[in-house]
């Protein structure tokens, strides 16, 4: 059995995003209720109230008139947030904690717990109940929220704990999860050596390649819009600076807002292309991957270089490598950094020590192989992890 928590953005449409709001506002709403029902309760000299008596007491409270409203958020939302207040005081109690303090709707982070058992997950999507505030079976899909990473959370878990956050930007939804551990997959297909690359994104030894997604022409306008962007603020910034300190301006708040549009559609695609590759790689079932210790690439010296492992997110492609192969049970294999996959030759085990980044091609001195350099080190990789599973 493996447990993990696991945390994921979500794209909620403005209605959904709206009813977010909603019932965090409520989950606090209800925290601060079962404080001040345990302060009143301590100052006419009565004892701490347990989970039981306050839920008792909620039920009651919501359904005085002017508390209706209460019966359009989920019902789990408050009643968790009644339970956490009760936590927090026994934690104070044991000495574990201050003394819990009411939360202010400017300084507490908005939250809100979701039902576990209720909860659902598809490939691209989570459900979460009571949002829609009709039980009309056609407004059921705004319960529906779009996940910004797809098949990030297995769909047949057993899930606990959900809860549902705004850091101020985003909202996001954090879920322990308990799987079974998988066993390990008993393809007979053979390994798969992958090298992450400045030309195209990811060589495969098997010999598929994905090219390098900031190259098409879709990135490309994106990008040039951002710099665009970026040049109009600083430039309006400068214009407007009054004395030393810089003035911030309507249409320079119009401009950001435009600014982070564009940077949150170009990490969205450069996110969902990731999945798409690790996706299709995982789909093939190798019995192993191997990929090379990320640190080589990362802390290489040439900024044009660096760029570009940034823009293609190599530690990204990385991380949902790894979480993939693990729900699969396909061995992930590091190459250690010191492996020279670049300057052996695949084919003869020929070290050309004199390689350059510039030489696209490996022509080996030895055997006089000819091959593309990105491929040859990929092979490489294969060879690498091939080497450890037999061992
Ligand atoms: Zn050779």
């Amino acid at each position: 059995m493996m447990l993990k928590t696991i945390r994921v953005m979500l794209i909620p449409n403005d209605k959904q995003r709206t009813r977010l709001f909603q019932f965090a506002g409520s989950a606090r709403y209800a925290y601060n209720w079962a404080l001040e029902q345990e302060k009143k309760t301590h100052d006419e000299g009565g004892k701490f109230l347990s989970n039981y008596e306050l839920r008792k007491r909620f039920t009651v409270y919501k359904n005085e008139p002017n508390n209706q409203w209460l019966y359009t958020i989920g019902n789990n939302v408050c009643k968790q947030a009644v339970k956490d207040a009760v936590i927090a005081y026994e934690k104070f109690f044991s000495g574990l904690a201050e003394h819990p303090k009411y939360k202010s709707r400017k300084r507490s982070k908005p939250s809100f717990y979701a039902d576990p058992v209720k909860i659902k997950f598809t490939a691209t999507h989570v459900k979460l109940e009571s949002i829609a505030q009709s039980k009309k079976k056609n407004r059921q899909s705004a319960n529906w929220f779009r996940l910004a990473e797809h098949e990030r959370i297995p769909t047949n878990a057993k899930y606990s704990n959900p809860r549902v956050s705004y850091d101020g930007l985003n909202w996001f939804l954090t879920v322990g999860i308990e799987i079974d551990t998988p066993e390990p997959i008993t393809s007979t297909n053979d390994g798969i050596g992958i090298d992450l690359g400045v030309k195209d994104l990811a060589i495969c030894s098997d010999g598929c390649v994905y090219r390098n997604i900031n190259k098409t022409g879709r990135v490309r306008r994106l990008k040039k819009k951002q710099r665009r962007l970026q040049r109009k603020i600083s430039r309006k910034y400068e214009k407007n600076k009054k004395g030393g300190s810089y003035q911030k301006t309507h249409n320079i708040v119009k401009s950001e807002k435009q600014l982070l549009r564009v940077t949150h559609k170009l990490t969205d695609i450069r996110t969902n292309y990731i999945q798409q590759v690790t996706t299709q790689i995982i789909k093939r079932e190798p019995s192993f991957i191997v990929m090379e210790d990320l640190n080589v690439k990362g802390m290489m010296k040439n900024r044009h270089l660096a760029r570009a492992v940034q823009e293609q997110k190599f530690a990204e492609f990385y991380r949902i490598m790894q979480y993939k192969c693990e729900w699969h049970g396909i061995k992930l294999i590091t190459a250690d950094r010191f492996y020279a996959s670049s300057k052996t030759c695949s084919i003869c085990g020929n070290i050309k020590k004199d390689l350059k980044l510039s030489d696209r091609t490996y022509h080996c001195g030895n055997c006089g192989a000819v091959i593309d350099r990105d491929m040859n080190a990929s092979i490489n990789l294969y060879h690498y992890g091939k080497s450890i599973i037999s061992h």
